[in-house]
């Protein structure tokens, strides 16, 4: 009895079994079965495979975040500070403005183009507060195409990977110019004036303002200025990533030179700002885009447009980040703090950029590696080809992307003097 009751409840589970696995063969075929499987990021891979490896020695320097000297994710004192402060506020969480709070949107387009910019005191800017960078290039870019209609972006060789995917998305035709010259591993500047001369009027260029990712190059303020002037001769709308404000240089005044140089020669310059590495508020998603407008009442009338493109998008922006951002730059001491601490990750980042090529040259290496302290920011182009990044990962354990970008804020006195041995030992 017993033996044929358990024969039947099998048989019953697996009857439901059948009819469950039938069900379920019948849903996924159902709506979605022209869904192909899309490729995954390309840096989420590596720091899942980082995290595979069980090697005690394995370094991640594919994930552009800055670590502290422990290869620990950073909180800023200064935003600590700022997050006691409103605490103490005990502010309520009530929707915010379409396009961010003033208070907001009014320090951060300080921020970036000066405290006695004249946008500012033409009032001539529409700033809107934005799901951090990326946030903000999308909807510039989708409001170029709304707006400004079908024209080509121009972007450098190469670019951080969002920035054609967003075009992609968008259906924007875009295109390449020369930048980074893989013979110096340093700015091709004839190559870059060369390829702007011929691009069509009225296109949009894409300039990376500071801390060009991933290569680290940037042009020097001279070249700036020339850039300045042959993209004002072609008629050509500048359109400004601003992601690295202060981690370039350790300066944020320093770091916004472009953008400022190219405002006072005239230019109606578009801005994507991020605090995501600034002021380490990456998972908190503030970010702004500034569209420069030439009077106030064209800034109404351009305002009025993008907050109809943010309402269908997501409504109105997320608090919290914002609120820690104006928090530090509406107060003098909060700002005073802040600085230092974006000079303290530039400066730890630079020392790490010196001990590396140390490194590297110390373990007898007798390729040139002057670029590891020539480029700046999170980011260096180390020149390495994609099967000595194979080598490097497979059996150093040290992971980056196949384009030999390292993030070099990875890096840290336990690490760097393993990692430069390791790069020396796949180059050599
Ligand atoms: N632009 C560039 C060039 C970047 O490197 C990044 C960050 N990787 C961003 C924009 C924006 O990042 P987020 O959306 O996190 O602010």
């Amino acid at each position: 009895m017993a033996h044929a009751l358990k024969n039947l409840s099998v048989q019953v589970l697996k009857n439901n079994n059948v009819e469950a696995i039938g069900a379920a063969a019948a849903r996924a075929s159902h709506w979605w079965s022209q869904v192909q499987m899309g490729p995954p990021d390309v840096i989420l891979g590596i720091t899942e495979a980082y995290k595979r490896d069980t090697d005690s020695r394995k370094v991640n320097l594919g994930v552009g975040a800055y670590r502290d000297d422990n290869g620990q994710p950073f909180v800023l004192p200064s935003v600590k500070k700022a997050e006691e402060v409103l605490y103490g506020k005990g502010l309520n969480h009530e929707y915010a403005p379409i396009g961010g709070e003033a208070s907001y949107t009014d320090a951060v387009a300080k921020l970036a183009f000066g405290d006695n910019s004249p946008v500012l005191a033409e009032k001539s800017n529409a700033t809107v507060q934005t799901l951090s960078g990326t946030g903000a290039l999308r909807l510039g870019f989708e409001f170029l195409v709304k707006h400004y209609g079908d024209k080509e972006v121009w972007m450098p060789n190469p670019t951080w990977g969002n920035h054609p995917q967003i075009c992609n998305t968008l259906k924007i035709n875009h295109k390449k110019y020369r930048y980074y010259d893989p013979k110096t591993c340093g700015l091709d500047f004839q190559g870059a004036l060369e390829d702007i001369n011929k691009i069509p009027d009225g296109s949009v260029i894409l300039l990376h303002a500071c801390a060009h990712n991933p290569t680290g190059v940037d042009p020097n303020k001279e070249q700036w200025k020339e850039l300045s002037q042959l993209i004002k001769k072609k008629h050509l709308f500048p359109f400004f990533d601003m992601a690295y404000q202060g981690f370039a240089t350790g300066d944020v005044n320093n770091d916004a030179f472009a953008i400022r140089q190219f405002v006072q020669d005239g230019h109606q310059v578009m801005l994507a700002q991020s605090f995501a590495k600034n002021m380490g508020l990456y998972g908190e998603r503030a970010g702004a885009l500034t569209i420069c407008c030439g009077d106030e009442k064209t800034a109404s009338i351009i305002m009025s447009q993008l907050k109809i493109m943010i309402r269908v998008m997501y409504s109105n922006p997320p608090l919290y980040g914002a609120r820690i951002v104006q928090t530090i730059l509406n107060d003098q001491q909060l700002k005073e703090h802040w600085l230092k601490d974006v000079k303290l990750m530039a400066d730890r980042i630079i020392t790490m950029r010196k001990e590396l090529r140390k490194g590297v040259e110390g373990a007898g290496s007798k390729l040139p590696w002057q670029h590891i302290t020539d480029q700046i920011g999170m980011f260096c182009f180390t020149g390495l080809k994609p099967e000595q990044v194979e080598k490097l990962t497979k059996e150093h354990h040290i992971y980056l992307t196949k384009d030999g970008r390292i993030s070099v804020a990875g890096l840290c006195n336990k690490n760097v003097h393993y990692v430069a041995e390791a790069i020396h030992k796949v180059t050599a």
